[in-house]
Order: structure tokens, then C-alpha cells, then sequence
């Protein structure tokens, strides 16, 4: 509705206001540059730091083949700067399979690290040219044998999961008994054997690596048993981001695994590959997000950004992934006093609340219109974007 004192027609109510009707005095609009401040929320991903990154856990883990864990962002710009650099590539799917052979047609260099597949995907990967498979379970090593037949598996040993703030141990992996059958019955099957782990997500131990080595070295004995040797150990994901706790630098992670792995492996160590994601991609990556409201609720600072759990932020879940946060306004860093927040998205579920444990500081004076950047998010945002919960769109991403 137009303010009274903008109008010139004549008035349509019957009662005049017998004075302007105060005038609610809206936040100054910001002056933003479009060019600086692009429209939010938007994931933009710096390429070169991606090929810097992967350089980077190549030097710190020598003789290790990496691949590439897609789902941890399978934008096709992003595997065209690893492809460059020569990564492997850890699929889950058939989708990620094609993904990956648009850029890479060698389908040798995919290792299908799932350990939940229908029989159909099976054979359609190995139809491909898929050699290697992820198991932890007789029925899904039934499916192998029966569809994959020559195909190198990876039986995946569970973990504890302690040291990560993202866990994977509860769904994935058995126990070390398990294994040994596993293991056994796909030799007398006929195929390379190799043994797999996690240590789980966003780990920032670098001893994490020790006991799944450990059980590995065990489970070689049984291996050798059987007149083999493991054709590959796969030393899993979990290399962290930079997220807001400290975390230790790539080349402690290397020098602890490689130590662990000469410890219990060497001095004849089998051929090792590992399957980073997080720690690739997400430090490239930084979230532009506008605040939408700040309010008071029962005595704490609310602040709803325009992303949240359902458009990129589902690591969240639990507070598991606590990102750094910076505030901005105009372009420019807000300096000045801050205080602690609760953190919520923009939509109408209650579930939709990014942090309210874990307390992000930001600036006191932040208002509506400020734009938060979330800091290593090149990982794991653009994938769990939903489809458009509540009419909030998935998460774009763009390039530099
Ligand atoms: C997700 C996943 C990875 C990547 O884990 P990060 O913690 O992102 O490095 C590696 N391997 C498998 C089997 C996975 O499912």
C-alpha cells in the first residue's frame, strides 16, 4: 500500500486519517556492489585451491592413489581440476559413475566404494569396466561374486568413528571376524582382495588410522593363509576442513599415517589408495548467505540466515559441522563487539536451526540485509541441497 503522502488520487476510505499515518521507518536498504555481493545464497568454489589441496595430500601421503570421493562435491568443474591433477575416483552410485566418465572415460580408475549396491547397478558398473567394489557383508559379497566376477573387493572393516565430528562407523563396516570369512570366501572366489575403513568424517585425530591398520595387518595373515596377499588397502576418507576447531595440518595426518602404515604394513607394503573428500574440496569453498531476521527470542539473539538445513547445510544436523562464520556488510568485514547467536534457517520447520549449543559469535550490530560467509563449505552443501523444500532453491554454485 502506498503512503499517504505519496498519493495524489483522491482518498477511497471514508474517515481521512486525522494525521500522516506514521511512517514505519524501514533499515536503510544496503548499498551493495552486484558484483561483490552476489545474489545468496550461493557456494562459490575456488578451483585453483582444489588442485592446491589435492597437491597437497599427494605430498603428504606418498604412494598413495587418491580418489577422488565425489559425493563430497561432483560439480563438473570440480572434476575437471581433479581429473587434471590426475585423481582416481570413489563412486556410490551409477549416477556418480557417469558423472565421472564424462571426464575421465577410464573406468579403471573408479572404485565403487558403496557397500550397499543393487545387483542391477553391479553389473551395469562392471558391464563398464568397474573393477574394484567396496563389501562388508555375505549378502552383498553374494551379489559380487554372482555379477561382478574378476573384480577386485574391498572388504570394509568398521571403526570406532572417535576423533570425527561426522561418524560413518554405525552403518558401514564389520567386524574383524567378519572380515576374515569375507575376505576368505572372495579368494576362493577368485578375486583380489584388499581391505577398506573409514575413520570417519571431519577427523581431527591423526592416530585414527592406527587400529583399523592394525586389524588390517591381522586380517593380511589370514589373506597370506589363503596363498594371497592383499592386492590394495584403502586408508578411507576423513581428512578435515577448516572448519571453527583447530584441527592439525595435512602434513601431520601424512607423516601419522605413513608411520602407522610402515608400523603394521611394512616393510613389503601392499599397494594403498585412499578416498578424500572433504578435505579436497571444502576449504575451497565459501557460502554467501544474507541475514533475513534478527530478533529476540525468551532472552537469546536469533539470527535466520537464507540457507539452512534443507539448502546446503545439513551437516549441521547435530551441530556436527561447525563452520567458521564471518559478517559482512557492503563487502566489508563487520569489526565491533559481537555476542553469541542462535542460528536458524529461513524455512517453517522447527528442525531448521543451524546452531544453538555450539554459539557462533557475530557482531552485535548485524542487521538484516548483513551477509554471513561460511567458511569451508565447498564440502558437502551443493549435494545435500534439497529440491526446493518450501520453496527455498537448491544451493547454486559458481567458479573462480
Ligand atoms: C564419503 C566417503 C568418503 C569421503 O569421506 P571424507 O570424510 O569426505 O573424506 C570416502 N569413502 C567412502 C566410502 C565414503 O562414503
Amino acid at each position: 500500500m502506498r503512503a499517504a503522502d505519496e498519493s495524489k488520487e483522491p482518498p477511497v476510505t471514508i474517515a481521512p486519517p486525522l494525521s500522516p499515518v506514521p511512517q514505519q521507518r524501514p533499515q536503510a536498504e544496503p548499498r551493495v556492489n552486484p558484483r561483490s555481493a552476489p545474489t545468496t545464497p550461493v557456494l562459490t568454489v575456488d578451483l585453483a585451491a582444489v588442485g592446491g589441496a589435492y597437491r597437497q595430500l599427494r605430498a603428504a601421503l606418498p604412494g598413495v592413489d587418491l580418489y577422488y570421493a565425489v559425493k563430497a562435491n561432483p560439480s563438473r568443474a570440480v572434476l575437471d581440476v581433479l581429473r587434471g591433477e590426475g585423481a582416481c575416483w570413489d563412486v556410490a552410485s551409477p549416477g556418480e559413475i557417469e558423472a565421472v566418465l564424462a571426464v575421465d572415460p577410464d573406468p579403471a580408475r573408479i572404485s565403487y566404494g558403496n557397500t550397499v549396491k543393487k545387483p542391477a547397478d553391479i553389473a551395469h558398473a562392471h558391464a563398464l569396466g568397474v573393477r574394484r567394489f567396496s563389501v562388508d557383508c555375505d549378502a552383498e559379497l553374494d551379489k559380487l561374486i554372482a555379477r561382478a566376477p574378476g573384480a577386485t573387493l574391498l572388504v570394509r572393516i568398521t571403526t570406532s568413528g572417535a576423533g570425527a565430528d561426522w561418524a560413518l562407523g554405525r552403518k558401514f563396516g564389520c567386524d574383524e571376524v567378519t572380515a576374515g570369512r569375507l575376505l576368505a570366501r572372495a579368494v576362493t572366489h577368485g578375486h583380489p582382495v584388499g581391505t577398506c575403513f573409514h575413520v570417519g568424517s571431519q577427523q581431527r585425530d591423526v592416530t585414527a588410522w592406527d587400529e583399523p591398520l592394525m586389524t588390517t595387518a591381522r586380517l593380511r595373515a589370514v589373506v597370506r593363509a589363503h596363498g594371497t596377499d592383499l592386492a590394495v588397502v584403502d586408508l578411507g576418507g576423513g581428512f578435515p576442513a577448516h572448519a571453527a576447531d583447530p584441527t592439525p595440518d595435512v602434513p601431520s595426518f601424512g607423516r601419522a599415517i605413513m608411520a602407522a602404515v610402515g608400523r603394521y604394513l611394512g616393510p613389503d607394503v601392499p599397494p594403498l589408495m585412499a578416498e578424500p573428500g572433504r578435505g579436497l574440496v571444502a576449504d575451497a569453498g565459501t557460502l554467501e548467505t544474507e541475514v533475513v531476521l534478527v530478533s529476540e527470542r525468551a532472552g537469546r539473539r536469533w539470527v535466520y540466515i537464507d540457507v539452512g538445513l534443507f539448502s546446503g547445510l545439513a551437516e549441521t544436523m547435530g551441530e556436527a559441522i561447525r563452520y567458521r562464520i564471518s559478517a559482512h556488510r557492503d563487502a566489508r568485514p563487520l569489526r565491533g563487539p559481537t555476542g553469541d547467536v542462535v542460528l536458524a534457517g529461513p524455512t517453517c520447520d522447527s528442525v531448521d536451526v543451524l546452531y544453538q549449543q555450539h554459539r557462533p559469535r557475530l557482531p552485535l550490530d548485524l542487521r538484516v540485509g548483513d551477509r554471513l560467509r561460511i567458511h569451508a563449505a565447498g564440502a558437502y552443501t551443493t549435494t545435500y541441497s534439497s529440491v526446493g523444500f518450501n520453496g527455498f532453491a537448491p544451493l547454486r554454485e559458481v567458479h573462480r
